[in-house]
């Protein structure tokens, strides 16, 4: 579903991702671990098309997207859930999702989807006519992955789902996070600090350290590898 190739992106004058090349196939979730600064978030932000690369080429369904700008790569169906949420404050929680439809016009399918939602995160249709702005941490994080899929990505980008977060609100949204990729079949790419978790989740997993991929396997033999475990997992 996406390839991206030799990825190099600077802010100025600095290289935060060096000649950085991964894959995701269709169905899976995949976890990009690594510190703090490692570049997590610069590789989704290349890939949605907020800090271009300046080399490399990234293919979306086969065809390259990292010359094409942001609308027309959500357009595209891959939709980023960014760091810190960003969800309309003033904006009720309804008008919130609302907002991630607004490419679509198949209005019987928005309802359904709507619906789906309400069910999967029922705080949601609790509060649907309350501000963003009013909701806990969590709440809002729902409200963002929520806002994200009422575009219908087919590949969602979610970055630091856990930050700030409680842990059993974290397990809640991780146990919700398997199911659309599952219910749903969205492609999930995880960017998470919380590698245990994340590990846990996903089926394939790379390890980013300054910029660089140093590790590249599936997510269990990743729990299982003696350096992860030392570098990313506490043990
Ligand atoms: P975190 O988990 O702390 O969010 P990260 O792995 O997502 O970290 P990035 O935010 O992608 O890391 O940052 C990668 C590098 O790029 C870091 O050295 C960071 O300081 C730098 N960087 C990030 N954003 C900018 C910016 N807007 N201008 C300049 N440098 C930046």
């Amino acid at each position: 579903m996406l390839e991206v190739r030799n990825l190099d992106t600077y802010y100025g004058n600095i290289q935060a991702l060096h000649d950085i090349s991964l894959h995701v196939e269709e169905g899976e979730i995949i976890t990009l671990i690594g510190a703090n600064g490692a570049g997590k978030s610069t590789t989704l932000m290349s890939i949605s098309g907020i800090v271009p690369p300046r080399k490399g080429e990234i293919l979306f369904q086969g065809d390259p997207i990292h010359e094409l700008p942001p609308n027309h790569i959500v357009s595209l169906g891959i939709c980023q859930v960014p760091e810190g949420r960003h969800i309309f404050p003033d904006l009720t929680v309804a008008e919130n999702l609302d907002m991630g439809a607004f490419l679509r016009n198949d209005k019987k399918q928005i309802a359904r989807d709507l619906d789906y939602l309400y069910d999967l995160f029922p705080i949601l249709r609790k509060r649907r006519h309350q501000p963003g702005g009013n909701l806990s941490g969590g709440e809002q994080q729902m409200l963002a992955i929520s806002r994200a899929l009422m575009a219908h990505p087919k590949l969602l980008l979610l970055d630091e789902p856990s930050m700030g977060l409680a842990p059993l609100v974290t397990r809640q949204i991780f146990d919700i996070i398997k199911k659309i990729n599952q219910e749903q079949n969205t492609t999930i790419f995880l960017v998470e600090q919380n590698a245990n978790l994340a590990l846990k989740v996903a089926d394939r997993g790379y390890v980013l350290e300054n910029g660089h991929i140093t590790l590249h396997d599936r997510a269990d033999a990743l729990l299982a590898n003696k350096d992860v475990q030392k570098a990313y997992l506490g043990m």
